[in-house]
């Protein structure tokens, strides 16, 4: 793009100065939930090598901080959360959530991670029907558990669960109450991806606008968001354009129902879109996707952003050869700044020019009749031979995939009632 932009005959909007947003970071740093939220990922379980591998894997990219599992869950989670943060990482801090519980908060101590995030929801209905406490109750508790945290030396955050559906008053009252009790960041946590952007925008102006106006509420802000309207990673973006600095993210966009925001989509939006440093060495991105992917036992719908198959695969004829003309013509970025390839896939929107610069790479001579009937046999195989074929196994690889989960489905679960009552 430099070039193109020097040589006057490209525009980039997203370096003019009024699109600018006026709280940007200049740094951010980049919070890993791939083994907690992403591990809640419907009919996902992973072992210990494969966390740990995990774990090194985000270390070694540049992630900030890798929360690494739950360990007041059971005792098995727990030992995968000890012996990652035995191994020790290089860069990242090792993160375990606690709910506001003393036990949830000593078995993060007992595992010798060297942060806990603790929740507890702000908003008056889970206060009501979740947690049968009144607003006092919360913040009392909040008081207790960050303070018990901070005595046993660790770095303790707070996630208001279920903000955007808070009461702004509450919210942020416990947000003081965190931080007074020694919380060195506060989250802004939407927890059922429940709002849009600029609704986001407008909670993260009222937060700062209410916290950071006295220098002892100004801690940094990490945000939370949820896929289920598909605005994870806008609602994150924008949180860190009012001046978030710990966005949390999953590898792959995975996590509980429809997902978090991406780990690989927020770092390359913020390095190439905002011209942010994330920390994150982005040649690893795809190496990173395929190790999580691989262990998740999920795979990655093929046209992914980022580090889907298709990300940076050429099909149609005009863009094949707009591709050889200059790579800007029809790619966004370059493959390697994600540690990929370009690929072309043939197929009937293939050209003929196409067929003769591939012939020509290949060093092969071809009269123009031979290189007519070629490309007519590349769009005849695309079009006839295959459609039947992967109709049908389209069905069974689908209910393949559905048989890989772990766990128990539903049906599962009543077979398992009905057999034993
Ligand atoms: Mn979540």
């Amino acid at each position: 793009m430099e070039t193109l932009e020097k040589a006057g005959l490209a525009v980039n909007y997203n370096k003019v100065p009024s699109t600018k947003p006026e709280y940007l970071p200049r740094k951010v740093f980049i919070w890993d939930e791939t083994l907690r939220d992403g591990e809640q990922t419907p009919g996902v379980a992973l072992t210990i090598d494969e966390k740990i591998e995990i774990a090194k894997m985000l270390d070694e990219v540049g992630t900030a901080i890798v929360a690494v599992g739950f360990p007041a869950v059971s005792e098995a989670e727990k030992n995968a959360v000890a012996a990652i943060a035995k191994e020790g990482l290089s860069n990242a801090k090792v993160a375990a959530p606690a709910r506001a519980v003393i036990e949830d908060i000593d078995a993060c101590i007992e595992a010798d991670v060297d942060e806990v995030p603790i929740f507890i929801a702000t908003s008056d209905f889970r206060l009501k029907y979740q947690l049968r406490m009144t607003r006092e109750q919360v913040l009392e508790r909040l008081t207790e558990c960050v303070e018990h945290g901070r005595e046993h030396g660790l770095i303790v955050d707070y996630i208001a669960e279920d903000s955007t559906r808070s009461n702004m008053d509450f919210l942020c009252e416990a947000y003081r109450t965190a931080i007074d009790a020694g919380a060195d960041k506060i989250c802004v946590a939407d927890t059922v991806g429940f709002v849009r952007p600029e609704v986001m925008r407008h909670i993260m102006r009222e937060v700062k606008s209410r916290l950071w106006n006295e220098q002892k509420y100004r801690v940094p802000i990490a945000v939370h968001c949820h896929d289920d309207f598909g605005l994870a990673t806008a609602n994150t973006l924008t949180a860190i354009e009012e001046g978030a600095t710990y966005p949390q993210v999953c590898v792959n966009a995975y996590g509980e129902r429809a997902g978090n925001a991406a780990f690989e989509e927020v770092v390359m939006a913020l390095e190439e879109l905002y011209g942010i440093d994330t920390g994150v060495k982005t040649e690893k991105l795809y190496r990173l996707s395929g190790l999580v992917e691989k262990n998740f036992v999920i795979p990655l719908p093929l046209h992914k952003s980022i580090s889907g198959d298709n990300a940076f695969t050429h099909s149609s004829g005009i863009h094949s050869h707009g591709q050889l003309t200059h790579s800007m013509t029809y790619e966004p970025i370059s493959p390697m700044r994600v540690g990929r390839t370009r690929e072309f896939h043939l197929g009937k929107f293939v050209g003929r020019h196409f067929v003769e610069y591939l012939l020509k790479m290949g060093g092969i001579k071809a009269s123009p009749e031979q290189a007519r009937e070629i490309t007519d046999r590349v769009k005849i195989t695309h079009e006839d031979k295959k459609k039947l074929h992967s109709d049908m196994a389209f069905e069974k690889i689908k209910s393949e995939l559905r048989s890989l989960r772990t766990g128990v489905s539903e049906r599962e679960f009543w077979e398992i009632v009905f057999d034993v009552i």
